[in-house]
């Protein structure tokens, strides 16, 4: 392309519309369904290490609860906690919990500016995302018939 060519290129796009937006000013509109971050009901959860199990990408480490609530339904006090740093976001986890305890979120920005922030201990985990990003639950996985969506205000 000559280099008046490439000019004019440029002049006609700036009459047209820009696909970029103004992170995070602006937020991406996304689609139901979208496979944020985890978010996980440690009331559900009983502790049986199969999201653990199950990540391909060593993701998830059982560890015990830091806060001082009791949750009968896991005795041995054992709780998934997520270093994003590898999380490809396939949420296998998700789907193949057997009780329900993890759910999709629309949940992205994870990005921090130290790296020990972007592990996620299941407390943190257990916080619905805030703003407009609601959270989605589906019940799940493999026999995949119910979906249930909710908004944080449920
Ligand atoms: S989140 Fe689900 S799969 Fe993971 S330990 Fe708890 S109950 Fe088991
Ligand atoms: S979404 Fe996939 S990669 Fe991330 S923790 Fe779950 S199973 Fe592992």
């Amino acid at each position: 392309m000559s280099t008046a060519g490439a000019f004019w290129e440029g002049v006609k796009h700036m009459f047209k519309n820009r696909f970029t937006i103004k992170h995070p000013y602006q937020e991406h509109e996304l689609p139901d369904g979208y496979r944020g971050r985890h978010l996980l009901h440690m009331d559900r959860c009983i502790g049986c290490g199969i999201c653990a199990w199950i990540c391909p990408e060593k993701t998830i480490t059982m560890v015990p609860a830091a806060n001082q609530k009791t949750y009968p339904q896991n005795p041995k006090n054992r709780f998934p906690q997520y270093w994003y740093v590898r999380c490809c976001f396939c949420h296998f986890c998700t789907d193949f919990c057997p009780t329900g305890a993890l759910d999709y979120t629309k949940d992205y920005d994870l990005a921090e500016y130290e790296k020990e922030l972007i592990i996620w201990s299941p407390e943190r985990l257990s916080r619905v995302p805030e703003g407009h990003q609601g959270y989605q639950t589906e019940f799940h996985g493999r026999a995949g018939v119910n979906h249930i969506l909710r908004t944080r205000e449920d």
